[in-house]
């Protein structure tokens, strides 16, 4: 996204991508009000909603025996009242496919960074390893956006302050019937979370275990997990038998929530999950990446034109970003001591706290949560132009 919003106001950019395509592992749908905006703001929206995905206006829980609606997203301030899902592969595509056209938009795949150029502790740029051997890349500034396990924030020496997290999901994916609950929702009982997706023809399915606990879950077997899936989504039941093969078939995250204390040296900046590593709950780490990435356009965008970008300049991304991490990161490490780790290891019947109890009651309540997943805080809107010439 960055390098799209760059390249679109004329600034040479390189995009450096390790695998051979955007087609990996599940790692979240969600495209979020605010995002759909940024693409709005950008004119591809349209564009956009003409690729298959799905659109989810209300969220719902089910705790215990209770059905609750939780989110509802029909009164956002923003053109798109639901969250899209679409696969990230195809939203990743989707974007590369907007910078294109653009000549000042390099996207080189198979090119793993291996290491950081230096000189007189300025980043000068990477070395990437390519199926044609190693490459450096120069660069006036060089984004490390490269996810949670960033090896970018790793050889620039940035200190990362870890903050926890009590659990570890497993994603997976069964069939869907069109007799099927048709809502994405999460299901609460006793010692396990469930959390369905629908995206028309299968179930997208995160299954929130105890950290740690993976192992012994895979001692058990794939039909002692079926028969744990069946028993919090019954309806599934007569589908868990398509689960045959755990190395195929089941992902594990290894949930982690961090964050940068500095996101940027002399010449290198990090965003994304690279500066800031979330939690699932709320599925928002696409959206605050995306922020971050509008954010950094913004503040730097004619600087990189000018070349006069600083370590200030860098420093107000960071600035600008913190607030929105942090206040997003604190909600998500309330929810995960107040309600994920008592939900995890619990081993009586729940039943919803009051809060929850609150939204079913009242569905205005149901906003905020909309609003908080939805647009999050300190929302970013495109400030910068399509210059002149960048499009030839
Ligand atoms: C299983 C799972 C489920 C999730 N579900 C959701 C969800 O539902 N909603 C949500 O909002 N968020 C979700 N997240 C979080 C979300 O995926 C991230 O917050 C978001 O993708 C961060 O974007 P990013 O661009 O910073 O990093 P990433 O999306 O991780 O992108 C980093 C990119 O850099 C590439 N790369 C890494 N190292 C190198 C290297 N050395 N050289 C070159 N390229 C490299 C990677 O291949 C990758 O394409 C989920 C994450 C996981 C793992």
């Amino acid at each position: 996204m960055l390098g799209f919003l760059l390249a679109r106001m004329a600034v040479d950019v390189v995009v450096l991508e390790k695998h051979a395509d955007f087609l990996r592992d599940f790692r979240g749908d969600t495209i979020h009000p605010s995002t759909l905006e940024i693409m709005y703001e950008l004119g591809i929206l349209e564009e956009f909603l003409k690729r298959p995905h799905q659109e989810v206006r209300q969220l719902a829980g089910q705790i215990g025996s209770e059905t609750i609606a939780i989110a509802d997203f029909s009164h956002l301030p923003t053109h798109c009242k639901f969250l899209g899902l679409m696969p990230q592969w195809d939203f990743l595509n989707f974007i590369a496919e907007q910078a294109r056209p653009y000549p000042g938009f390099h996207l080189k795949m198979q090119a793993e960074v291996t290491d950081l150029l230096e000189e007189s502790d300025r980043v000068t740029g990477v070395r990437a390893h390519t199926p044609t051997g190693t490459v450096e890349v120069r660069a006036d500034l060089t984004v490390g956006a490269d996810g949670r396990h960033s090896l970018v924030r790793e050889r620039a020496g940035l200190s990362v302050l870890s903050l926890g997290a009590p659990m570890d999901v497993l994603w997976m994916r069964l069939s869907r019937k069109p007799t099927d609950p048709g809502q994405t929702f999460g299901r609460f009982d006793t010692g396990r979370i469930l959390v369905l997706l629908n995206r028309e023809d299968y179930w997208q399915i995160a299954y929130v275990i105890a950290k740690g606990t993976a192992h012994e879950l895979r001692q058990r077997g794939l039909p002692a997990l079926g028969e744990e899936l069946a028993r919090l989504a019954p309806f599934l039941r007569d589908r868990v038998p398509e689960l045959s093969d755990w190395d195929d078939q089941i992902k594990l995250l290894t949930v982690a929530v961090d964050r940068l204390e500095r996101w940027f040296r002399p010449g290198l900046l990090c965003i994304g999950d690279a500066a800031h590593a979330m939690s699932p709950i709320g599925g928002v780490g696409i959206n605050l990446a995306i922020q971050d990435a509008v954010a950094t356009a913004n503040l730097l965008g004619e600087k990189l034109r000018q070349d006069t970008v600083t370590e200030g300049a860098l420093e107000a991304v960071q600035r600008r970003r913190t607030f929105p991490t942090w206040a997003t990161q604190r909600l998500q490490l309330a929810a995960q001591n107040n309600v994920i780790k008592k939900v995890l290891g619990s081993s009586k019947p729940l039943s919803p706290p009051w809060i929850v109890k609150l939204l079913g009651r009242w569905p205005w309540l149901r906003r905020i949560p909309a609003r908080l997943v939805g647009v999050g805080f300190r929302p970013e809107h495109v400030k910068t132009p399509e210059v002149r010439g960048a499009l030839l």
